[in-house]
């Protein structure tokens, strides 16, 4: 049997992630595209995907398993010839997690302390010290408390923040010290008015897909900022555009777009209240996240249950 390395990687990327797998897993076939005739397309017994081409795994009679590297799988569950049955396993890294606490802090510190406004200021040569509210007195409402969503709100519910949290479900049991979570639609317009930075976090599916237009932004405190750190199709552009130009929000923090890269002539990349990042708020380490796969690789083997599970019908 042989195991599929397939998707956007680039060559260098796709090498590395090889390097690694070879090195944990001595003895392997590996396939670097899509099987090349019958034979080939028989033997594959799982694959390992970077959001491939839509239509790449079709055929693969012996597929037993498909692991993303991956945290979210909505561009591999828009693929409307994935392989249906099938299970589906996503990335939870933790260098990415990592990664991911390191972004949300220095957002919400730069938005606290006004650091995005001195910038600017900079720019213009101006001596303004702004107004800077302790930490307390600084409320955060993180949208998703899973894998990344719980750590971001723990970590700055210990830098001293004032935490919500909210999710679909109750959260008891999980574990979020210092964070007031809520869950359901009926409690999100109340934690959106008291906010004074939101951060999405929220995985992208039917539910959240243009979950910041025009009514939502509204709900949010006046003068707020939007750190969007998920997917870029769960903002509408136009909207959120309407929200910073009235004053509606201060400012936003952008990570993901609906369009990627953001094209050259869009309006975010000099707007004065926002900040762009070119999707890197927390990028899957391969020195890390190599163990993942190895895991549910010898798991697959051995019958045994898949770390980190898609649940297809929910969508993430
Ligand atoms: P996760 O562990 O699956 O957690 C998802 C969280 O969102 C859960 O708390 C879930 O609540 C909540 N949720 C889902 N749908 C909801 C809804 N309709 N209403 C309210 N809450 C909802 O996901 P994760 O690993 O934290 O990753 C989250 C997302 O981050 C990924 O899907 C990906 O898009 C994005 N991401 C971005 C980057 C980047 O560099 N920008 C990197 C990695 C990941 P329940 O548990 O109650 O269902």
């Amino acid at each position: 049997m042989s195991l599929l390395l397939i998707g956007g990687w680039s060559e260098a990327e796709r090498d590395q992630w090889l390097g690694l797998l070879q090195a944990a897993l001595p003895g392997e076939t590996w396939l670097l595209q899509s099987p090349n005739g019958a034979m080939e397309t028989a033997e594959v017994e799982a694959a390992i995907v970077a959001n491939p081409a839509h239509g790449s795994l079709v055929g693969l009679a012996n597929l037993r398993l498909i692991q993303s590297v991956w945290a979210g799988v909505d561009k591999l569950l828009a693929d409307p010839d994935l392989p249906a049955d099938v299970p589906l396993a996503r990335m939870v890294d933790p260098a990415m997690n990592e990664a991911m606490v390191q972004t949300a802090l220095w957002a919400v510190l730069s938005l606290q302390r006004g650091f995005f406004t001195l910038q600017a200021q900079q720019r213009e040569r101006l001596w303004r010290p702004p107004t800077q509210p302790r930490a307390a007195a600084w409320r955060v409402l993180v949208l998703g408390l899973g894998e990344l969503g719980g750590r971001v709100a723990r970590a700055l519910a210990t830098q001293g923040y004032a935490l919500n949290g909210w999710s679909r479900l109750p959260t008891q049991g999980v574990g979020l010290p210092g964070v007031a979570c809520v869950h359901g639609e009926a409690a999100l317009p109340a934690a959106l008015a008291q906010a004074d930075t939101v951060i999405n976090l929220l995985p992208l599916t039917a539910a959240t897909a243009g979950f910041f237009n025009a009514a939502r932004l509204a709900q949010m405190k006046p003068g707020s900022g939007l750190v969007n750190l998920a997917r870029g199709a769960q903002v509408n552009e136009a909207d959120l555009l309407w929200a910073l130009d009235s004053g509606q929000l201060s400012h936003a923090v952008l990570d993901v777009f609906a369009v990627e890269p953001l094209p050259a002539e869009h309006r975010f990349w000099a707007h004065p209240r926002v900040t762009v990042l070119p999707h890197c708020a927390a990028q899957t380490d391969a020195r890390s996240a190599v163990a993942v796969v190895v895991a549910n690789l010898l798991a697959l083997r051995a019958g045994q249950p898949l770390q980190h599970p898609v649940d297809r019908q929910r969508g993430y």
